[in-house]
């Protein structure tokens, strides 16, 4: 092959594809015109090409930049194939040794490798530079190179010096290649790599085959019941599900096992024997569903991937649009459904409070754009699109959770009009959070330290309803009103039609966001209410009574109203599934639990009643962590309010949980601290109380009993009586 064979022959040549994929090979012929090149392609969309075809073509050789180590090994491997040679391909990195080390240099020199992967590390050290000074560098390839940039979100301090690096070793065309990027961190990339210049080919990042939903999280119980009904929904279908924590990974796993389904847990923790295995099993589907840290998912290629379900919400859109990419990429189905909780936000924020002030900065305004992300109404393709910085023109996707179930729209001229003006008296210097404190006329310190609170502006929209600014200025940006700077990320500034706007409004209609804490107790309440089958409720009821007696037993010792409201709902039929129901932990169960699940059963039968799909899911044996210490501690008879105070909760806290356990079934012995705290006759008289009353009632007992007992000590005996009694 010569240079001057058409690029297409040599591509055939090589690779053994027939055309170029997208912009191939336009971005090819710019790196072999000596240009500078910037490539913005999803991944999949072919990026490695676009360097190892002109390193093969071009004199000298090419070096490559990439921060993954177990990619490097995999990429040299698939160029040497191609070849009837070996070490076209090299890479250096940390882990050769040194005799390695001396045939890839051997290899360089005598002009076989045309292409060699570095680590930025490999790249800036010392001797390397050297080495590299007295070879021919054909051109340098910055793979991944968002990680050049802070406010990407795979930030990577070394490949901040790449560009020194290269100016030491010398001179030769670079082209930086990503898969995410918003217009901020492209043009940090452009700066950082010395490349302002560089032609930029920029493919459209839309997925119209990616469905997007975002889904409310109460806790983990439910979020497990929604994910465990949402796989039996999909049987057969491989999936990838991202936890933040690898405990979650793991408990996860467990249960979705636990519940027939063919999943496995993967994390940088398990050793790489078993994660190899793990992704083995998941290519060749032995396995349906891996639950995995993010660790999981780069260069791996199963095109089938029918969902990806974020279990908690990630910390930067630019991660969840890279994770949600590894769904769908042959163009089938892809379902990216994703667990938004704002306690899980707060959670996040306080992760880096022990970071240094600036990359704290970065990392909420981050947050805040996955907030708006989740918390708005309008459409998410639209949403995700612009953040990279891209036009969504189309009205109803089609594909979103979204615009499959649209909201109202309602007009919000004036409140536009408001912010826009406000923007401007505020010099177009100033963040979404500060400016929407101005228009509502909040006097923060900030405001009042810039003399902002004098100005006439400010308060202009004290009388309208407050939560309607962010959707507003969010949605204002969509439309073009109004933008972030990139420069200084953040500020809002006014574009030309935002200026237009204040001098001639026209109709500006919104979408209002939703609101996560008003479903949470919607919810709630449906819980509780609606599904319960009095009639079967009355009959547990009965039934209830008839053991007692049998016991010679207060009702509620048996079980509770809930779990009987529970029960009357879910229509439990088997150990298993009645030890889902509320207040029912496996010890109750088994010593009380026939009866009811035999009633219940034939209740089910005679009425022919189709129960709930919820309650086959199957929870693991598992036990918090900390009522597991709870449970040991007593058992070593450590005073409570020591327990309370080693557990860092107050001693109400510590007893919430005592009563959990107690209630669930499990029988603790707390005689030792109540012989320390209490009277014996004091222990007695609450006792009896409970021995004769109807209820298990506090606020009754403290009505019977108040003027003579704390609630703290009746509390202490109730759990004293209900594990002798009860469990
Ligand atoms: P990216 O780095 O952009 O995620 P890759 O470079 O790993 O993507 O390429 C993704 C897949 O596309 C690879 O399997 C590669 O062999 C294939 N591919 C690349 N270019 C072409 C082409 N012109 N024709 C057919 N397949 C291609
Ligand atoms: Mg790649």
């Amino acid at each position: 092959m010569t240079k001057n064979d058409s690029l297409t022959k040599q591509l055939k040549h090589f690779f053994g594809f027939d055309n170029f994929k997208g912009d191939q090979e336009a971005i090819i012929r710019n790196l072999l015109a000596g240009n500078d090149t910037f490539v913005l392609m999803p991944t999949g969309g072919g990026k490695s090409l676009c360097y190892q075809l002109p390193s093969l073509i071009m004199d000298g050789t090419a070096i490559v930049v990439s921060p993954l180590i177990a990619l490097m090994k995999n990429q040299v491997d698939v160029i040497n194939g191609m070849s009837e040679e070996g070490g076209v391909a090299h890479y250096l990195n940390s882990s050769l040794n040194k005799a390695a080390i001396t045939q890839v240099m051997d290899d360089i020199r005598s002009g076989k490798t045309k292409l060699l992967y570095v680590a930025p590390e490999s790249l800036n050290k010392e001797e390397n530079v050297e080495f590299f000074k007295s070879v021919k560098i054909s051109f340098y390839a910055i793979d991944e190179a968002h990680c050049i940039s802070e406010w990407g979100h795979d930030f990577r301090p070394e490949y901040r010096n790449i560009r020194p690096t290269i100016n030491k070793i010398g001179e030769a065309p670079v082209i930086a290649l990503t898969a995410t990027a918003t217009d901020k961190v492209r043009t940090d990339i452009k700066k950082c790599l010395g490349i302002v210049d560089a032609k930029e080919f920029k493919s459209s990042f839309n997925r119209p085959n990616l469905y997007y939903e975002v889904r409310s999280k109460r806790n983990d119980d439910d979020t497990n019941k929604q994910i465990i009904m949402f796989i039996r929904q999909n049987p057969g279908k491989s999936g990838i599900i991202y936890c933040l924590s690898r405990k979650k990974v793991e408990e996860l796993a467990e249960i979705l096992r636990a519940n027939e389904i063919k999943a496995a847990p993967y994390h940088a923790g398990l050793d790489s024997a078993t994660r190899s295995q793990t992704q083995d099993d998941f290519l060749m589907e032995r396995i349906d569903v891996i639950v995995a840290t993010i660790a999981f998912g780069m260069g791996i290629d199963k095109p089938d991937v029918r969902f990806v379900i974020h279990y908690d919400i990630p910390k930067s859109l630019e991660g969840y649009y890279q994770e949600t990419g590894r769904a769908g990429r042959d163009g089938g189905e892809g379902q990216c459904i994703v667990f938004y909780s704002p306690k899980d936000l707060q959670k996040l924020e306080k992760f880096m409070e022990g970071k240094p002030i600036a990359e704290q900065d970065i990392g909420k305004q981050l947050l805040q754009e996955t907030e708006a992300y989740a918390e708005s109404s309008v459409c998410r393709r639209k949403l995700l699109l612009h953040y990279f910085g891209e036009t969504y023109t189309e009205d109803n996707c089609n594909n979103c959770d979204n615009c499959l179930h649209p909201k109202q729209k309602r007009e919000a001229k004036d409140a536009l009009v408001v912010i826009l003006k406000a923007i401007k008296a505020l010099k177009e210097n100033f963040m979404q959070d500060y400016v929407i404190d101005f228009v509502k006329g909040r006097g923060t310190d900030d405001i009042v330290s810039h003399h902002h609170d004098e100005l006439e502006e400010f308060g202009e929209g004290e009388d309208i309803e407050p939560r309607i600014w962010n959707p507003v200025i969010r949605q204002a940006m969509i439309m073009g009103y109004i933008k972030k700077d990139v420069e200084n990320y953040g500020l809002l500034k006014l574009t030309a039609a935002g200026k237009r706007f204040i001098k001639s409004p026209s109709s500006f209609m919104i979408v209002e966001d939703r609101d996560f804490k008003d479903e949470f107790e919607a919810d709630e309440h449906e819980m509780t209410g609606s599904a319960l089958d009095p009639q079967l409720f009355s009959l547990l009821s009965n039934l209830r009574k008839k053991v007692a007696k049998t016991n010679n037993l207060p009702g509620y010792v048996i079980f509770q109203d809930v779990s009987l409201e529970q029960m009357a709902t879910m229509y439990p039929v088997t150990m298993s599934e009645l030890q889902n129901i509320q207040g029912v932990g496996a010890g109750k169960a088994k010593r009380y639990g026939q009866p009811f699940i035999e009633l219940i059963s034939q209740y089910c039968k005679e009425n022919s009643i189709e129960r709930p799909e919820e309650l086959r899911v199957r929870t693991v044996a598992k036990k918090s962590m900390l009522k597991v210490k709870i449970i040991q501690s007593i058992d070593r008879q450590i005073a409570l309010d020591d327990l309370a105070q080693a557990q860092g909760l107050d001693f109400e806290e510590l007893l919430d949980e005592v009563e959990a356990i107690v209630y669930s079934g499990t029988k603790i012995n707390i005689d030792y601290f109540l012989e320390e705290v209490m009277d014996d006759d004091h222990v007695d008289d609450i006792y009896d109380y409970f021995m004769d009353s109807e209820t298990d009632s506090i606020d009754a007992a403290l009505d019977e009993l108040g003027s003579d007992y704390s609630e703290d000590e009746i509390r202490l005996v109730r759990i004293k009586f209900l594990s002798e009694q009860a469990n």
